[in-house]
């Protein structure tokens, strides 16, 4: 086995909560191990016949390689099937009688499988005991690591602008998140390393944090992409304190093609599968030589956010303890749900024309993010908004010099980021206050920034709504148009 050569993980038993230590797991589904002996007759599990199933077959027309554009698919897409019995007769490795029915909590073995060849293809962890589990999507998989990580008081560290759901997640765990400074590379490691070099429990009435919570690629709200040795310093810090790392990436293959400014000519796109590998920032996870990072993978950024489909990969111990939590909560994800990515990833596309569908996601919003670039020197007073272009994710992160408002400082930040957000809407356009992603809104804050996401609407709308932002701005600041 190619994995025999590496370290395994260090365990992280004084990091995991008293509920995950003593989980014994799910006594009815450990029974499924005893159906692999030939010829027993289960009157064991209470699963339901399929013969009750009311679906007899499930016909998918998805593209073909390299026709992936909604009009291609529609000439051009195949029709693929499955059958209720495929696997019986030996049509096909997964069908709907075995999809349809109870899994267990790690999702199916068909898809595993394929997720977990995925991973070593694209991360090939640095230690030997990493394994994969699907999850409800990275939603679900943050709530459930945060209960098995954490205990009621705690604080954890994140970057100072974060996924408002991760905070309204941790808040009523009796969490609180200190936010770390960051700049257009993510959080500064220097200034993680001061947090807790300098930590003091009782001014800070919280045991020294041993969580870090980062989204490194793309991240959602400020766009910021951690370089690769932005990554190998917070991997450091890490180290040095002892910190277990929870990396939420679904942004991670909406790295773009690099930004060449505006009206010049494009780069082209990667000429081969391993160029383009290549041209990802490496992960966290892949840096992780002490099965210290819990990675959350999801198909809902690069596939369909619908499917609730995406997985974790950590140490075995960590992975283990998930699985046990997901197999008395949520289960696998649907196997619905499951069958249809299989059928699509596995049995028609394969892993090469999966990255041949990730290229062309790439070009997609590198499109889209050069249109928004473009509206925003056209139409943006430059005296007030300043930006940085993104290299990955959805989301464009606009910096207000709220200075120089008309009525700063006798209106504070939010009063004034309030009024610009009226005035936008009144413009006929819509923009995310920064302030919603505070990580923590009783610390102090002297930026006002907007996030606008170049994800949704076409290209037309996307300049249009950009030309009104420009318009309401300069209406709040009193400049001339
Ligand atoms: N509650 C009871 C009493 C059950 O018997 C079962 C199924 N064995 C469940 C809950 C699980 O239901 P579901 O498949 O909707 O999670
Ligand atoms: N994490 C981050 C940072 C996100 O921005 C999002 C989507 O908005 C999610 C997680 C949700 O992912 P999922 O659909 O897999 O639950």
């Amino acid at each position: 086995h190619s994995h025999d050569h590496k370290p395994k993980a260090k365990r992280w038993d004084h990091h995991v909560s008293h509920e995950a230590l003593i989980r014994k797991g799910n006594s009815l589904k450990q029974a499924a191990k005893y159906l692999g002996k030939p010829g027993l007759i289960s009157l064991g599990g209470g699963l339901p016949s399929s013969e009750y199933f009311p679906f007899a077959e499930l016909n998918l027309k998805v593209p073909t390689v390299g026709h992936f554009s909604e009009s291609e698919t529609k000439e051009s897409g195949i029709t693929i099937t499955a059958g209720k019995h495929d696997l019986a007769q030996d049509k096909s490795i997964f069908d709907i009688a075995t999809a349809f029915n109870y899994g267990q909590g790690s999702g199916s073995a068909q898809l595993l499988r394929w997720i977990t060849e995925h991973t070593e293809l694209v991360h090939n962890p640095p230690y030997s005991d990493w394994r994969c589990t699907m999850s409800i999507g990275s939603t679900s998989a943050l709530d459930m690591a945060l209960r098995m990580f954490t205990r009621p008081g705690d604080l954890i560290l994140s970057e100072e602008y974060t996924f408002a759901t991760a905070v309204e997640t941790a808040a009523p765990m009796g969490l609180r998140v200190t936010g770390i400074s960051m700049d257009e590379q993510g959080l500064l490691p220097d200034s993680m390393d001061h947090i807790l070099a300098t930590w003091d429990v009782k001014a800070r009435g919280a045991r020294k944090p041993h969580l870090l919570y980062t989204v490194p690629t793309g991240q959602n709200p400020t766009g910021a992409t951690q370089s690769a040795d932005r990554r190998r310093e917070i991997y450091r810090v890490c180290q040095k304190h002892d910190l277990y790392i929870l990396e939420d990436d679904p942004y991670y293959f909406l790295q773009m093609q690099p930004y060449t400014g505006p009206n010049s000519p494009d780069i082209l796109p990667p000429s081969s599968h391993s160029e383009f590998l290549k041209s990802l920032v490496p992960s966290l996870l892949s840096i992780d030589v002490d099965g210290r990072v819990m990675r959350m993978d999801s198909f809902s950024k690069v596939l369909s956010p619908g499917s609730r489909i995406g997985w974790v990969t950590a140490s075995e111990q960590i992975v283990h303890m998930y699985q046990m939590h997901a197999d008395v909560s949520t289960q696998g994800p649907a196997g619905m749900a499951q069958l249809i990515l299989w059928k699509l990833l596995d049995e028609h596309w394969g892993h090469v024309a999966y990255l041949d569908w990730l290229i062309h996601i790439r070009m997609e919003y590198t499109r889209r993010r050069d249109v928004i670039m473009q509206a925003c020197e056209k139409y943006l007073p430059k005296e007030v908004v300043s930006w940085k272009p993104p290299m990955a994710g959805m989301f464009h992160w606009l910096r207000i010099e709220f200075r120089q408002h008309p009525d700063y400082p006798s209106k504070s930040i939010e009063t004034i980021e309030e009024e610009i957000f009226m005035r936008v809407i009144e413009h006929g356009a819509l923009v995310m206050r920064g302030s919603w992603f505070y990580a923590n809104n009783e610390e102090e804050h002297d930026t006002l920034f907007f996030r606008a996401t170049y994800a949704a609407a076409p290209a037309e709308k996307i300049e249009e709504g950009i030309r009104r932002l420009g318009e309401a701005v300069r209406a709040e600041f009193g400049l001339k148009g």
